[in-house]
């Protein structure tokens, strides 16, 4: 289902920045046995691991670096502690972080069906991982796989490494009621244009992807492209308020509480669409000048969003 958009992006341009330069060793035989020198003061101490913005943990996990000392990188585990880990390889920074939301015991919503949306969200976005790699463009997932990771780890992995967009996926639960077209939402920072036209091509594709499905959907009054305050002025989400600076989106794509949806949800290529339709936005985003569409005003809403934080969160082997 990778149709028109695709095409006009078939082009696979590398678009990797330039990878940071990691300090090397080499060493030269000589049968001259070199006088004792003392090493300048600057010289990391031996057995320190090189510099690192963020690392992939020996079991895979992409987690930001706070400073490293003679044993090895402090780290930001998944639970959001902090750790020292002695091995593990630099990550230099990608395109694109995709953010399937939630994750292990923390599931998000949970379908009718008993789809769980930690699931869903991560088949999702491993679909839109795929395409945009097709196409050239480097992609870092905040969770390797079906694992708690709290909020403030993934936003400090996207302010380390700085991709040129974040997209973090999800699926919504208690809508407003009956639509006659998908009730996909996607949210932007407010004070950011950049992160505002990510949204918007995100909503763009995936209402054009999912309107081709005939079922009775739901969603909010207010479905589209919109912005979510806090109480002092901020932006609601974590995700786009500890990221600043980075433009970023989340995108609530369809609503896996209404049991039409949840049962399209549950296909494996309905995902695939989803996760296509995800990447196409992301690829115009990167690539054209595309505005995007489905802008609205939203309406105030105090409903709280819970999960996300580290209460008896227990971190895997890293
Ligand atoms: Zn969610």
């Amino acid at each position: 289902m990778c149709a028109a958009a695709c095409g006009s992006t078939s082009a696979r341009v590398p678009l990797e920045r330039a990878a940071g330069t990691l300090p090397t060793t080499t060493t030269t035989a000589t049968t001259v046995p070199a006088p004792p020198t003392t090493p300048p003061p600057t010289s990391p101490p031996p057995g320190t691991v090189p510099a690192a913005n963020a690392v992939t943990s020996p079991h895979g996990f992409p987690l930001p670096v706070d400073s490293r000392d003679d044993r090895g990188w402090l780290v930001e585990t998944p639970c959001g502690n902090r750790a020292t880990l002695t091995a593990g390889t630099p990550l230099t920074t990608p395109t694109v972080i995709l953010d399937p939301g939630h994750g292990g015991a923390e599931t998000g919503a949970v379908g009718p069906n008993h789809l769980r949306e930690s699931v869903l969200n991560l088949a999702v976005s491993q679909f839109a991982k795929s395409a945009l790699q097709a196409n050239g463009v480097s992609v870092v997932m905040t969770r390797p796989g079906d694992d708690r990771v709290v909020l403030t780890t993934r936003s400090a992995l996207v302010r380390k490494l700085r991709p040129a967009a974040f997209v973090s996926v999800h699926h919504n639960s208690s809508p407003d009621g009956p639509r006659d077209s998908p009730g996909s939402d996607t949210y932007y920072q407010y004070r950011s244009p950049q992160s505002k036209r990510l949204a918007g091509l995100i909503y763009e594709e995936i209402f054009r992807a999912l309107s081709a499905y005939r079922i009775p959907w739901v969603g909010q009054v207010d479905g589209g492209a919109k912005y979510r305050l806090n109480g002092q002025g901020g932006d609601y989400y974590h995700v786009l308020r500890e990221t600043a600076g980075t433009p970023s989106a989340l995108a609530e794509l369809a609503f896996l509480s209404d049991p039409p949806e949840a049962d399209l949800l549950a296909r494996p290529d309905v995902q695939q669409v989803e996760g296509e339709a995800v990447a196409r936005a992301v690829l115009r985003f990167l690539r054209t000048p595309d505005p995007g569409s489905g802008y609205v005003t939203p309406i105030p809403r105090n409903t709280p969003t819970g999960g996300g934080g580290g209460e008896g969160c227990v971190d895997p082997p890293l």
